[in-house]
């Protein structure tokens, strides 16, 4: 998944279209629960590694 920490900050970026979500985190956990909350989806690619999708993508 695509959540890369940036100083002391967690950012979340989808897999698909690069979008940065609106918020940063200053906890993992919180971005696995804004993912939750604003509709994103963790799946798995061709090589087997999870990515992030926003809603925005998810529906296509
Ligand atoms: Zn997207």
């Amino acid at each position: 998944m695509t959540i890369e920490k940036e100083g002391f900050l967690y950012c979340l970026y989808c897999d698909i279209c690069g979008e940065k979500a609106d918020e940063s985190f200053n906890e993992f956990m919180d971005a696995v629960n804004y993912k939750k909350r604003e509709g994103w989806r963790s799946q798995k690619n061709e090589h087997e590694e999870w990515e992030d999708v926003c809603p925005e993508c998810r529906g296509t």
